[in-house]
């Protein structure tokens, strides 16, 4: 198949099918199919060494394919890697470097935010954000880059001086500056507390407010059910679940409710399907009907005039079906 060569606005953001990456011997992504929409922000999760940053950076051109067709943004990304990503990013925009028009419109739509940029530690924040918009034909204006980022007021502090979580999202301003309309951003929020993550994912919404699409990878399954329209799960080289947070946590299936009965208990029915714990003494029910089993449950302490105690009902969370996923994909293979 040819892919198209030209922007069109109707096509999604990201589109792969069948996509192969071998290291020698070692086949990291196995056939992997995405699509992205325009304006979505979709997250890719996985284990360690699951293949996320070999796909991410074939996305990005940086890495080559052993199969399958890519297109971002429209374009072929494929070419002979650059060492070094941010060089790769920057070597089709830099004058006298860029030797192909077609691979500097597509560094120019992209933006590449890596853990850790490497700018300048004695330039301040503003200068660091024109230093970058200067290599772009059309760079998002400053005061847009610090909005979206939460930098306004840090503004004329040195890069040496900002906190870690600043300076992450100094490295995102670098990614935005040239106004592009798909953002690659590497695990966002790794290492941060839990404050400096709360700004993070503020900082992604403000992303997608200003329509960019984002592509993020992380590790963090609460990180990707806050932000992410879709995501995907991949584990040894495939995607094994893709969805919107809400569709992938309902395939997790069973809702839990369990409580405990005392010093006393009575008898509780069979036809209840409860199971006590032996280790807590608590009781617990796994039920996909969790209003009608609630129900039977209920009415039965009530009949009983006993209280139900520390009562809680739970549904499988997405990092519970991230866990079988990737259990279920490790025994398929072994
Ligand atoms: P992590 O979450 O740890 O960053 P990942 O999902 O991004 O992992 P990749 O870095 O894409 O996974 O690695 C996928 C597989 O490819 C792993 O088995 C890894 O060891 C292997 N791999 C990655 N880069 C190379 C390389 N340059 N040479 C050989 N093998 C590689």
């Amino acid at each position: 198949m040819t892919l198209p060569t030209a922007p069109d606005s109707a096509a999604p953001a990201i589109e792969v099918r069948g996509l192969r990456k071998s290291y020698g011997r070692v086949e990291a992504v196995r056939g992997v199919d995405l699509r992205v929409a325009v304006g979505e922000v979709f997250a890719l999760l996985g284990p360690n060494g699951a293949g996320k940053t070999t796909t991410v950076e074939i996305l990005e051109g940086y890495l080559s394919r052993t199969g399958g067709e890519v297109s971002v943004l429209g374009f072929d990304p494929s070419r002979p890697a650059i060492k070094g990503r941010i060089l790769s990013g920057l070597a089709g925009l830099l004058p006298g470097m860029g030797q192909r028009s077609q691979e500097r419109r597509f560094k120019e739509r992209i933006g590449i935010v890596l853990q850790s940029t490497g700018v300048d530690p004695y330039l301040n924040v503003q200068e660091t954000i024109n230093l970058f918009r200067g290599y772009y034909p059309d760079p998002l204006p400053l005061e847009d880059v610090l909005t979206a980022t939460g930098l306004a007021e840090q503004r004329r502090v040195r890069v040496r001086k900002l906190s870690g979580g600043q300076q992450r999202r100094l490295d995102v301003a670098v990614g935005l500056a040239g106004n592009p309309d798909l953002l690659f951003l590497d695990e966002p929020t790794t290492g941060f507390d839990p404050s400096a993550r709360r700004d993070a994912w503020e900082m992604v919404r403000n992303l997608k407010q200003l329509g960019k699409t984002v592509l993020l990878t992380t590790h963090y399954m609460d990180e990707a059910e806050h932000l992410a329209d879709r995501l995907a799960i991949m584990v040894r080289g495939k995607i094994v679940a893709e969805g919107t947070p809400a569709e992938l946590v309902r395939r997790g299936g069973a809702t839990t409710i369990k409580f405990s009965l005392g010093t006393e208990p009575p008898p509780v029915p069979r036809e209840l399907a409860v199971e006590r714990d032996g280790t807590d003494g608590r009781y617990t029910m796994l039920t996909d009907t969790p209003t009608e089993s609630l129900h039977r449950l209920t009415a039965w302490a009530v009949e009983q005039d006993i209280e139900l105690e520390q009562l809680s009902v739970s549904s499988a969370s997405l990092e519970d079906v991230f866990v079988e996923l990737a259990r279920a994909a490790g025994e398929d293979e072994s």
